[in-house]
């Protein structure tokens, strides 16, 4: 049964957005058969074709390590590199270029903070604060540095809508806390988290807070010193450049004052046995050749994503969202985890009545084209406090359309319908 909504009939996306998906090779292939509809943003962006070009250029005309060359191929690489930090800068308001460390995502630079900061600056009985909604990413690495340290980790729990408990969270902010550690938006729920009220309150104790960005770089403007976030982390793969290419953005004195994360290669000052200086910030916490074609198309997905317009973006976004969710709501016996307020990009949800396991919704979705994500979400104990093992979750992006929706809304219908 293929059931159309009144809703498909209204108002289209903005004129300015129309020619974004032909922007997208990828957009324009086939899965099963069928058109590809892509409603997998929030695990990974598709890249249009500047960053394609721009890395298949690097590739074929400016290839060469960075850093140590004279010759002109490797300073034209360097000067590339460095340009995309300059771009990473202007993206997040960082105050200088130098406060912005290339990782290989999200993951590592969590890793790289609570690694080399927690470990210099954690001691048994410091608390960590994290939330609820986190990924594993902001969870483990900081398990890791409380085991070795000593140090004890605190939950800021949610209410049903998948919103922070800002009381409880002040409530557990104490002395003791060390490191508030939240992302801005949730990867599983979409739920936007007060997080400039949040690295406040962690100022007010004495806490650094980090922001986990990995949700929302791609989904509106970021700015760190308005936020006066003290760490910042961003996987490129989410804001339409590669895999394997992501940032740390830290405050200066903090990342100064951190020992290397690595050591090897272009880290450092002087080497002798006896003793090894390093190098200024940003390379010393970029040990080792790093992902340069990365770097180069990190930076080429940040001109294009800026030539689109943020605000541009989030407003599509948005009103998307409102449209899926309206959408989704008419689907007989699914029910929707996470209606906070103030929510970004992502809608999970179960199939209760009656019950269809999400592995079976994505499989059958996938016949039909339709790429979306089931399971935890790397979310294993917000699963728990939602009493799920996994959730059915579509993403949005800038190429999303309400085509995309009313094919994942026709296909639900099926599906529910099959089932009775
Ligand atoms: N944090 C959040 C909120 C995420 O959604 C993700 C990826 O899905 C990550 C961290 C990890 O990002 P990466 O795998 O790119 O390091």
């Amino acid at each position: 049964m293929t059931v159309s909504s009144s809703l498909a009939s209204s108002p289209q996306e903005p004129s300015a957005l129309s020619g974004i998906r032909d922007q997208f090779p990828i957009l324009q292939t086939r899965a099963h058969g069928r058109p590809l509809v892509y409603l997998d943003s929030a695990a990974s962006t598709q890249q249009p074709q500047t960053v394609i070009q721009a890395v298949s250029d690097y590739h074929r005309l400016h290839h060469a390590n960075i850093h140590r060359g004279v010759y002109q191929l490797s300073q034209t690489a360097t000067q590339l590199y460095e340009e995309a930090r300059a771009r990473v800068a202007r993206l997040l308001n960082a105050a200088e270029p130098a406060e912005c460390v290339f990782t290989r995502g999200t993951t590592e630079s969590i890793n790289l903070v609570a690694a080399s900061w927690g470990r210099q600056n954690l001691r048994p009985g410091d608390e960590i604060i994290l939330s609820v909604l986190e990924h594993h990413s902001n969870i483990v690495p900081w398990q890791l540095v409380a085991e070795a340290t000593g140090a004890l980790i605190r939950v800021v729990p949610m209410n049903d809508a998948g919103e922070l408990d800002l009381d409880a969270y002040r409530a557990l902010l104490s002395p003791k806390t060390r490191m508030v550690a939240v992302n801005q938006v949730s990867n599983a729920l979409g739920t936007i988290n007060p997080v400039r009220e949040m690295i406040a309150a962690a100022h007010a104790v004495g806490a650094l807070a980090l922001v986990d960005g990995a949700q929302w770089v791609a989904h509106g403007r970021t700015d760190v010193q308005a936020l006066d976030a003290d760490f910042y982390a961003f996987s490129g793969h989410k804001l339409y450049g590669p895999t394997g290419i992501g940032v740390l953005y830290g405050k200066r004195h903090l990342l100064e004052g951190m020992p290397p994360y690595q050591g090897g290669g272009d880290m450092i000052e002087h080497v002798t046995f006896a003793k090894t200086t390093y190098a200024p910030l940003p390379s010393k916490l970029e040990a080792g050749t790093p992902n340069i074609s990365g770097v180069v198309g990190l930076g080429a997905a940040i001109g294009w994503i800026e030539s689109v317009g943020l605000d541009l973006v989030g407003a599509h976004e948005q009103a998307l969202l409102s449209y899926a969710t309206e959408r989704l709501e008419q689907v007989p016996g699914l029910e929707i985890k996470g209606m906070a307020r103030e929510k970004s990009s992502v809608i999970s949800w179960v199939m209760v009545d009656p019950p269809i396991a999400t592995l079976d919704v994505g499989t059958q979705l996938d016949l039909q084209g339709i790429c979306i994500r089931t399971g935890h979400h790397c979310c294993e104990p917000l699963m728990d406090r939602m009493g799920v093992s996994s959730t059915a979750r579509a993403s949005i992006g800038i190429y999303s359309s309400r085509e995309d929706v009313d094919h994942l809304v026709d296909a639900l219908l099926e599906i529910a319908e099959a089932a009775r």
